[in-house]
């Protein structure tokens, strides 16, 4: 049954660098235009809130070791992104449940309580953060990292484990933990991964502390973990509302070879990512950029609350407020 799921992967590295550069070309302004979509007709905020302007910067070239260097990846426009029929929240389950697997209230974790404000905030659905489950090493197939001699669990296992813990009402289930998680036993490791089909996912936020490399604490660590395990838990989810990795725009859903690369992609959807997921969740675009703001001046990351103000103004603009 697993070997049937479809398995969304970001910030992969291979044991062995075998893949060979892709010749990407970024996307032109036509193409771009073209993956957003018609919006002629919609009303002014909506064609605002998916027009390209300076807030997004195209995508760029990828470097040497960078995601888009070494997958091929087509891209999905929002027409296409309709043609797929996806799958979308209803009343019938319109939750996300967060399941912490194992201790994940260790002083270098995330505040579960301050991603499940985020989720809120980012798809507008209401977040629910589970007890905490035993992680299962018969189930988990724990492995030791045959480089760094860490421990690992098996990210197929874990999908399969958190299918049957679905609740009714959940739109998705996302497991998080502190273990390191690996997809394949040719693989070193991996941040994540989801499942489409069985809206489950799996995150790790380990990778995600400097300590993790050997680098010693400081005080801004604590909101550079968050802010990267907001990073995954928000790039992970949306691809279970049925979007692929984005190539059009420096976007929360470009696709993440290494910790370098993920740190360099934006918190925010694009204009194309941003339609697909207000399409699906149908949720109100003012409010959700207000709760954002909110949010992320709550957490000191005046750089994010200040580009979320400055589209807020640009809406109210356009509705001639
Ligand atoms: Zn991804
Ligand atoms: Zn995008």
């Amino acid at each position: 049954m697993l070997s049937r799921l479809r398995i969304a992967a970001v910030a992969l590295a291979l044991l062995a660098c075998t893949s060979l550069a892709r010749d990407f070309t970024p996307p032109d302004a036509e193409a771009r235009r073209a993956a957003i979509g018609r919006t002629d007709l919609l009303p002014a905020l909506f064609r605002q809130a998916f027009a390209e302007d300076d807030d997004f910067a195209p995508i760029a070239k990828p470097e040497r070791g960078d995601w888009l260097a070494a997958h091929k990846e087509d891209g999905q426009t929002f027409d296409q992104f309709l043609d797929s029929n996806p799958q979308r929240p209803d009343e019938a389950r319109p939750k996300i449940y967060i399941l912490p697997l194992g201790n994940v209230t260790t002083e270098r974790s995330p505040s579960l309580a301050r991603l499940q404000e985020f989720a809120t905030a980012f798809f507008q659905l209401e977040t629910v953060v589970l007890p905490a489950a035993e992680i299962d090493d018969k189930s988990f197939r724990p492995r030791l990292n045959p480089h760094s001699k860490r421990r690992q669990i098996y990210t197929i296992s874990v999908l399969g484990y958190l299918s049957f813990k679905l609740p009714a009402d959940a739109y998705c289930l996302l497991g998080v933990t502190m273990e390191d998680l690996y997809p394949a036993a040719s693989w070193n490791y991996v941040f994540g991964q989801a499942s489409l089909s069985e809206r489950v996912g799996v995150y790790s936020f380990v990778r995600y502390d400097p300590e993790f490399f050997g680098e010693a604490r400081s005080k801004t660590d604590a909101s550079l973990i968050l802010r990267r395990s907001c990073k995954v838990l928000a790039h992970e989810s949306v691809h279970m509302f049925g979007l692929p990795h984005c190539i059009y725009f420096q976007c929360l859903e470009n696709g993440s070879n290494s910790l370098p690369e993920t740190d360099r992609k934006p918190l925010e959807l694009c204009p194309v990512c941003l339609r697909k997921l207000r399409y699906s969740v149908g949720f109100d675009l003012v409010k959700r950029y207000r709760d954002l703001e909110k949010f992320y001046r709550s957490a000191g990351w005046e750089d994010d609350a200040a580009w979320v103000q400055r589209r807020l103004k640009k809406l109210a603009a356009a509705e001639g407020k």
